[in-house]
């Protein structure tokens, strides 16, 4: 599949957020190309070419990853993006909450409730009894509810929409962002973000972001990247 065709693929993450490929610019070949640009050559063959990928990945020499980018149309609840804008290196336009109205059902409903960790305190490590996990799902499902009515009352009432959200549940609501982000920073987010200490929410979008684009787009740099960022044995060869 070229990577052209990747283009307008959605894949879903959490219980009705998603992550689509919007754009891409530049592939495999480009990295080692603009690595090349040194000496003003080009492609030496596959087995060169790859060889120099991961060398310069080995050796961090990283502005030639820069050369490709990845632009993704992506919902996702708002304590997820909390933490996804601290990655300065992203550029990336919101959905306004002043502009557009919220509906009954933008918000996450989690599919577990995770366990406070004990050895990390931002942590969490398995799940709660089920029975207190079915009181909680009927206890989030209400309060959003109840909140919801309370933000429509508002709007009913004549007040903005810039400040009616006041009265939404703050880290649940779903937004939706356009983010684009070079395959350097790229892969500096998915080793912050798919590691263990990551929250589980947005390890599941740099999950995806990695199975469903990265490495089908770049596969020599994808296995350079398993091989001497996340360290897997499996591409350790
Ligand atoms: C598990 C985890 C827990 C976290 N907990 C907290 C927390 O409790 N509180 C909190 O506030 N944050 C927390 N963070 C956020 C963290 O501190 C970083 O802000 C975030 O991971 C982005 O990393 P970054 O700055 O390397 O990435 P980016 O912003 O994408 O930057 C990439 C790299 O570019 C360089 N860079 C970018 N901008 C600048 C700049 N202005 N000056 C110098 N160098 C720059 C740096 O080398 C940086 O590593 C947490 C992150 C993780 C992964």
């Amino acid at each position: 599949m070229s990577k052209n065709e990747w283009i307008g693929t959605r894949v879903e993450v959490l219980d009705q957020g998603w992550i689509e490929l919007q754009d891409v610019m530049g592939d495999d070949l480009a990295i080692v190309n603009a690595a090349r640009v040194s000496f003003m050559g080009e492609s030496k063959g596959e087995e060169a070419d790859k060889k120099l990928l991961f060398y310069l990945l080995r050796h961090r020499h990283t502005s030639p990853f820069e050369q490709v980018e990845f632009k993704f149309r992506v919902r996702a609840p708002l304590l997820v993006w909390w933490q996804w804008v601290r990655h300065r290196t992203w550029h990336v336009n919101a959905q306004s909450g002043r502009y557009t109205p919220f509906q009954e059902n933008d918000f996450y409903h989690p599919i577990t409730w995770r366990r406070q960790s004990e050895s990390n305190k931002q942590g969490s490590e398995g799940e709660i009894d089920p029975a207190d996990a079915e009181r909680l799902w009927a206890s989030l499902a209400e309060h959003y509810e109840h909140s919801f009515q309370l933000y429509q009352q508002a709007l009913e009432a004549g007040v903005a929409k810039e400040q009616a959200r006041l009265f939404l549940p703050g880290f649940g609501v779903y937004y939706t962002w356009i983010c684009k982000v070079d395959a350097h920073n790229l892969m500096h987010f998915l080793s912050l973000r798919m590691a263990a200490d990551a929250q589980a929410e947005i390890r599941a979008y740099a999950q995806a972001i990695y199975r469903h684009f990265f490495k089908p787009i770049l596969p020599w740099t994808a296995e350079a990247f398993a091989r001497y960022v996340l360290k897997e044995a499996s591409a350790a060869t």
